[in-house]
């Protein structure tokens, strides 16, 4: 299960990246919540998303503060990072 968890897990990661950049849908912050419920690590990040930016919690429309941004998007890029170096894929 743990491979297909990570496969899942970038794919949620890259929804939060999409998220702080204003372009994430309902339909993605429900993939998003559907996963957490199953995976600790992302669970972790998307509360601590939620606290500091509202993540999947108010309208995208909601202009986020740019530090408050780049601060959340460094976290899903470490986790990222983390997730590829684990897992290497020579087709990416
Ligand atoms: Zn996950």
């Amino acid at each position: 299960m743990s491979a297909a968890s990570t496969v899942a897990c970038r794919t949620i990661l890259a929804n939060i990246s999409a998220y702080l950049d204003g372009e994430l849908d309902t339909t993605a912050c429900e993939e998003i919540e559907r996963h957490c419920q199953g995976c600790p690590s992302c669970s972790d990040l998307v509360r601590e998303l939620r606290e500091t930016v509202g993540l999947c919690r108010q309208a995208s429309s909601v202009p986020l503060p740019e530090a408050v941004r780049r601060r959340a998007r460094e976290s899903v890029r470490h986790l990222l990072d983390r997730e590829s170096a684990a897992n290497r894929s020579p087709s990416e």
